[in-house]
C-alpha cells in the first residue's frame, strides 16, 4: 500500500477538499473498512462525507464487549498480524506503548490430549495407531505429483494434499466446525498461507525424531491493545472521524436512481460516490427491486456465509495456562477455537491476579444450526470435557456472556468468485463500491488489516485517482 500522503493530486472532475467540485461520499459501516476509509479521506483534506453505523460504537466484528461483570471480550479470538506499512504506523500512532507482544502459542485438541499447531507437523503426539493412519494416508496422497489445479474443491484438496489420516482425525471435522459448510462446497482458492500444507520428510523426521515443530505462519509474535481488547484499537480512530460519524443510524435501502441512502429513520442521504461496508447480499436486497437486474439479484442470493455464537467464560482463579488459543476439531465439545482471553491483556479482566477468561467460537448456518438459548452451558460442558476446565471449576464461573452475529465468516463457496465477477462491476457501474470482509466478500483479504487496506486503497483510488492501486480487495497481493 502506498505511504501516507499530504498532498493529493486531483482525480478528474472532482476536487479534493471541501468545495462545490468535491464529490459528496457516503460510507456504509464504522468498522475497520469504514474507519479507515474515514480517516484516509480526511488526511487528504477530504471532509464531504458522511459514516452511517448502525450500533451505538464503532469497530465492526472487531469491536468488543464489556459485560455488566466488567469482563471484556472480543467477537471471537482476534490476532493482530499486518502486512502493511500504512497499518503498522496507523497502529502505533493509535496505540503508542499501549499494547501487549504476544508471541504466538496455539494448539489442536485431539485424542484426550493437547499437540502444538500446527497438527499435521506433530502427529507424533497421537496415539500410535492413529499416527500410522496419519502417516500412510499422506504417503497414499503423495504417491501423486501435487496439482493443485486438479482439486475442484477444498475437500478434493484436504484429502489429495493431506491423504486420508489427516483428513479424518482433523481438516475434515475441523473445517465444517469453522466454516458450518461442507469443505466439498468450498472453493479451494481462498487458501493461500492460511493452511499449512504438508512438508512429507518434515512430518516423518518429527515422527521418527520425536522432534516439536510449531513454527509456522505469519503470526507467531503479535499485538494486542492493552485497554479495551481488540475494540481498543479502532474506539482510538473514532475522534478522527467524529464530525463525519452517524452512530445509531443504520441503512434501510438504497436509491441507486436518486442516489440515495435511506436510513432506518426515514432520512436520506444523497451520495456520488458511495462505500459500502454491510453485507454484499443485504446490500443488493436492499435496493428496489425495479432498479436491478434479474442476475444480479440472483448472483447476491448465491453468496453463502456463517454467523456465530461467541461465549465468554470469565472464572474467579489465576489464569491456569500461558496458552494462547486452542482448536477443537472433535464433538466433544460445540467450540471449533477457544482463546485465553485474559492473557492476551491483563486488562480485560476486573483483577488479573484473582480473575482470566476463556472465549469460544461456535459457527452456525443452514447446514448446522446452533440453539442460542443452549450455547453457554453446552460451552461450559464442552470446557470440561476437552479439561480446559474440571467439573469443580463451576463453582468459579463469575461471569459468562454471549455474543451474536450472524455475519461472521463469509464462505468461499464454488459459486463466489463468478458471483463476485457479476455483482462488483455492476456496483461499481452505479458508483457503489462494496469493500471490507462482508463487502468485497473474499475471505482471504478479510482480516483487519486488509480491511483497514482496503479502505484507504479506495479512497487512495477515488479520490487521487490511483486506478491501478485496489490490490488488497482485488486480492491480488498474495495474501
Ligand atoms: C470470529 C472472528 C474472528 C476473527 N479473527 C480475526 C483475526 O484473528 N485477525 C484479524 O485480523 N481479523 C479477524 N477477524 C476479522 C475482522 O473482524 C474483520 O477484518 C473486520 O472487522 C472487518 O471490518 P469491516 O469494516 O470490513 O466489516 P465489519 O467489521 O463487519 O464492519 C461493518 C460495519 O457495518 C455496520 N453495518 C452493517 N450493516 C449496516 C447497515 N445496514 N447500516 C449501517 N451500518 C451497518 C456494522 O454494524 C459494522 O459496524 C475475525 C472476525 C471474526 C468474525
Amino acid at each position: 500500500m502506498e505511504q501516507i500522503r499530504t498532498t493529493a493530486p486531483r482525480r478528474d472532475g472532482a476536487a479534493n477538499g471541501q468545495g462545490a467540485q468535491s464529490p459528496r461520499i457516503v460510507i456504509i459501516g464504522a468498522g475497520p473498512t469504514g474507519l479507515a476509509a474515514g480517516y484516509r479521506l480526511r488526511e487528504l483534506g477530504h471532509t464531504n462525507f458522511v459514516m452511517l453505523e448502525a450500533r451505538e460504537k464503532v469497530g465492526g466484528l472487531a469491536s468488543s464487549e464489556t459485560s455488566p461483570n466488567g469482563f471484556v471480550y472480543d467477537i471471537g479470538g482476534h490476532v493482530l498480524f499486518s502486512h502493511y506499512e500504512y497499518f503498522d504506523k496507523l497502529f502505533d500512532k493509535l496505540l503508542g506503548d499501549e499494547y501487549q507482544l504476544l508471541l504466538r502459542e496455539s494448539w489442536v485438541w485431539m485424542c484426550d490430549r493437547f499437540l502444538p499447531y500446527p497438527f499435521q507437523n506433530n502427529i507424533k503426539y497421537l496415539p500410535r495407531e492413529v499416527v500410522l493412519e496419519c502417516l500412510m494416508g499422506l504417503i497414499e496422497a503423495q504417491r501423486e505429483p501435487l496439482d493443485l489445479a486438479r482439486f475442484r474443491n477444498f475437500e478434493e484438496l484436504i484429502y489429495g494434499v493431506f491423504g486420508k489420516g489427516i483428513a479424518k482425525y482433523f481438516m475434515m471435522p475441523y473445517n465444517f466446525k469453522v466454516w458450518a459448510h461442507p469443505p466439498a462446497m468450498m472453493n479451494k482458492e481462498w487458501i493461500g498461507e492460511r493452511v499449512s500444507v504438508v512438508d512429507i520428510a518434515r512430518v516423518l523426521g518429527n515422527v521418527v525424531l520425536d522432534r516439536d515443530d510449531a513454527g509456522w505462519g505469519p503470526n507467531s509474535t503479535f499485538k494486542y491493545p492493552r485497554h479495551g481488547g481488540t475494540g481498543g484499537l479502532f474506539a482510538r480512530m473514532q475522534p478522527y472521524v467524529q464530525d463525519n460519524l452517524r452512530l445509531e443510524s443504520p441503512v434501510a435501502g438504497v436509491d441507486i436512481e436518486a442516489k440515495e441512502v435511506l436510513l432506518r429513520d426515514g432520512s436520506r442521504e444523497r451520495y456520488d460516490m458511495l462505500l459500502s461496508t454491510m453485507p454484499l447480499d443485504l446490500l443488493v436486497q436492499s435496493m428496489s427491486s425495479g432498479e436491478v437486474p434479474p442476475v444480479v439479484r440472483e448472483q447476491a442470493a448465491r453468496l453463502r456465509h456463517s454467523g456465530s455464537h461467541i461465549v465468554g467464560v470469565g472464572l474467579e482463579q489465576p489464569a491456569p495456562s500461558k496458552k494462547c488459543w486452542m482448536y477443537f476439531p472433535e464433538g466433544s465439545s460445540p467450540f471449533y477455537r477457544v482463546t485465553y482471553l485474559s492473557n492476551y491483556s491483563p486488562e480485560v479482566v476486573p483483577d488479573a491476579s484473582r480473575n482470566y477468561s476463556l472465549l469460544a467460537e461456535i459457527s452456525h448456518s443452514e447446514f448446522k444450526p446452533d440453539d442460542r438459548d443452549t450455547v453457554i452451558e453446552r460451552t461450559v460442558q464442552g470446557m470440561v470435557n476437552t479439561q480446559l476446565l474440571k467439573d469443580a471449576d463451576r463453582a468459579d464461573i463469575v461471569d459468562t456472556f454471549l455474543i451474536e452475529r450472524d455475519y461472521t465468516y463469509p464462505t468461499p463457496s464454488l459459486e463466489r468468485d463468478p458471483a463476485l465477477a457479476v455483482l462488483h462491476p455492476w456496483l461499481e457501474s452505479r458508483d457503489i463500491y462494496s469493500r471490507g470482509r462482508f463487502g468485497a466478500w473474499r475471505y482471504e483479504v478479510g482480516n483487519m488489516d486488509h480491511s483497514v487496506a482496503q479502505g484507504v486503497e479506495w479512497v487512495n483510488r477515488v479520490i487521487q485517482g490511483d486506478v491501478q492501486n485496489e490490490l488488497t480487495y482485488l486480492a491480488k497481493r498474495g495474501c
